[in-house]
């Protein structure tokens, strides 16, 4: 994760007219994953998923913090659509941290607010680039649902808690619906995505298949 957003933060800060990529989507939660994820078995936590679920929880508010300051710029439905998803997503780990009775680092953090001074730089960075154009929008919406997929799977990778897998597998299935809408989005302006964290074939996997529709995302 680390890692990641430390590229993540460069490439933004280095390359502002780096190509890009998206498509449409999200999603209507289900109160249904709520109760799925507090009906799962309770297991030991260990520290690799403690560790994601913090970051996870502000990364999922990252993306939403983002596509809401990029409606109030654009004013582009697809921006306001996709921040609704994401504050499903943050809530999804906000249930697991109640669940397992572990600091939420957002609390009643403002939008564009963070506790990981990471996430904090890269909120402005993206928002930043997202204002320079619609183009240059897409192309936030698209690196950050590259990040977001690239984490998830990192982070599945370190779980293996029912409820914790349960909710990335969600998440990470409106990271690709996400990144299809924004892919979608680049390519009506003429302009292109190149994968940063994912490889470009996941990427040219994932918008080259349809929209998905399991789970609630
Ligand atoms: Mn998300
Ligand atoms: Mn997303």
């Amino acid at each position: 994760m680390k890692t990641s957003l430390f590229l993540l933060s460069m490439l933004v800060f280095g390359a502002l007219s780096l190509t890009s990529s998206c498509t449409k989507s999200d999603i209507l939660v289900s109160p249904t994953v709520t109760s799925q994820i507090i009906d799962l078995p309770k297991e030991t936590l260990s520290s690799d998923e403690l560790t994601s679920l913090q970051l996870m929880r502000e990364e999922e508010k990252l993306a939403r913090d983002v596509y809401t300051t990029l409606f109030a710029k654009w004013r582009i439905n697809v921006f306001i659509n996709i921040s609704s998803s994401e504050q499903q997503h943050t809530d999804a780990v906000l249930t697991l941290l109640n669940k397992y009775g572990l600091i939420d680092p957002v609390g009643n953090n403002a939008v564009g607010t963070f506790t990981n001074p990471d996430l904090q730089a890269l909120y402005t960075q993206l928002v930043t680039q997202g204002n320079v154009s619609v183009l240059e929008a897409y192309k936030v919406g698209a690196k950050i649902e590259d990040l977001d997929i690239y984490d998830l799977k990192q982070a599945l990778l370190k779980s293996d808690n029912q409820d914790i897998k349960y909710a990335y597998d969600l998440l990470s299935l409106g990271s690709r619906n996400h990144m299809r809408s924004f892919y979608g989005q680049i390519l009506s302006l003429g302009g292109t995505y190149s994968a940063i964290f994912i490889t470009q074939a996941e990427i040219n996997a994932i918008v080259a298949s349809p929209r998905e529709t399991g789970g609630s995302w």
